[in-house]
């Protein structure tokens, strides 16, 4: 058999794709390497720009849901708190949420082999997916197999991606702490230099991590700041702890997103946010792009090509390319920041939260606009 579609992992980038090819009548196998539900490392907190398309309820797999968001900055004084009457951030485990949105890709025909890992791959007007214990054959490969993308690897991608460690820690703490800190999500800018510290509450416990997301020259000691950021967040004991390490790659690749029969969506592609390192949405939104470009191909993989680029060109890549420039600023240039934080501050912690909820996106002339405003407070 000769699927139209073949994804490489089951994870939000590679379940959304799946889901969308297969509803657009796309004959589309999913090839996962774990068993699925399986443990992914993240923080869980799925922001609103990427709840709000989803095409099926999630309420089942939710653990929280926050109206308020703490923005924390490591300077007296600045603190901001911005709310909405939908939930900025929703809080999932990603086992259930992954699972759940392949159940949902099966419910339209999508075929799951798992247990299998995608070791080699022939490339040609057809492709042949060699897996640990199969051979498969696709028109259309997409690569949905997060920050390592072997696939990207054997399809001859060079690595171009920016990544950064973060570390994540699902803690149990004292009743007491558990209740204070369950009032909202929060985020600690400076937490850990070039980076933040993020706790976010689930049903049962608390997700708790620190992340470096700018290349940093020496390699950040993330699990003392991690032992610190517990004293910044008031936690003096904890009753369990599981201790989960990975990068995120946080700029798009520079070599391009199609080779042959491959698509590159999520993290392969480098699409996570790179101010805040938030990927989830994302690689929902680009595997259903990549789905959409393929169904509209009709079959034929130049044209398939040429709607990605366009799809992705339209909204995604230009927000990512002012993404990398604000990031710069975001983390590298903290003088300037704060001085912004202490005029404006709530006012861009509400811009920050209307990116999060979809309802703007970064300003791609944000440095001429910081300017006018910085030269308005000087000669006022
Ligand atoms: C510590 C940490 C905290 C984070 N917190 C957040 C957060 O709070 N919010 C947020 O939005 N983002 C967060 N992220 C980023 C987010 O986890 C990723 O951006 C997101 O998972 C990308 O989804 P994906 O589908 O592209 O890849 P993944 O979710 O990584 O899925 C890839 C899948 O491919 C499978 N696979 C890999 N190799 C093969 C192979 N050879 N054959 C078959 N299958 C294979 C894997 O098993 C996996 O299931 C965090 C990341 C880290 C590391």
């Amino acid at each position: 058999m000769i699927y139209d579609v073949a994804v490489i992992g089951s994870g939000p980038s590679g379940a959304s794709a799946a889901f969308h090819a297969a509803k657009l009548g796309l004959k589309t196998i999913i090839i996962e390497k774990e068993i699925l539900p399986r443990y992914k490392t993240c923080g869980g907190g799925f922001v609103f720009r990427g709840r709000k398309h989803m095409p099926f309820d999630i309420s089942k797999v939710v653990e929280k849901e926050f109206n308020a968001v703490d923005i924390v900055f490591d300077a007296k004084n600045l603190a901001f708190k911005t709310k909405r009457s939908s939930p900025i951030v929703t809080m999932i485990m990603r086992d259930t949420f992954d699972h759940l949105i392949v159940k949902e890709a099966q419910k339209h025909g999508v075929g799951l082999i798992q247990g299998e890992a995608l070791i080699e791959i022939e490339l040609g007007h057809v492709a042949t997916l060699k897996t640990t214990r199969n051979e498969f054959q696709a028109k259309f490969v997409i690569a949905a197999d997060g920050a390592l993308s072997p696939t990207a690897k054997l399809a001859g991608w060079q690595e171009t991606r920016m990544m950064c460690p973060a570390l994540e820690y699902e803690i149990k703490v004292p009743d007491e702490d558990f209740k204070r800190l369950s009032a909202s999500a929060r985020f600690d800018i400076d937490a850990v230099p070039l980076g933040y510290g993020w706790c976010f509450p689930k049903k049962n416990h608390l997700s708790v991590g620190v992340g470096n997301f700018m290349k940093n020259k020496k390699s950040p000691k993330l699990k003392l700041y991690y032992e610190r950021y517990l004293d910044t967040i008031g936690v003096k004991k904890v009753l369990s702890s599981e201790a989960h390490g990975f990068i995120i790659p946080i700029t798009p690749r520079s070599d391009g997103f199609v080779k042959n029969n491959v698509f590159l969506i999520g993290d392969a592609a480098g699409f996570a946010d790179p101010v805040t390192a938030e990927g989830i949405s994302n690689a929902i939104y680009s595997g259903k792009i990549a789905a959409q470009a393929i169904a509209e191909s009709d079959s034929n993989l130049k044209q398939a090509e040429v709607n990605y680029y366009e799809k992705l060109n339209e909204k995604l890549l230009p927000e990512l390319k002012t993404g990398v420039k604000l990031a710069k600023l975001f983390y590298e240039n903290k003088r300037l920041r704060n001085l912004m934080l202490k005029k404006f501050g709530q006012h861009l912690a509400d811009g920050m939260t209307d990116v999060f909820m979809g309802e703007r996106t970064y300003p791609h002339d944000f440095k001429k606009s910081i300017s006018k405003r910085l030269k308005r407070t000087v000669f006022r």
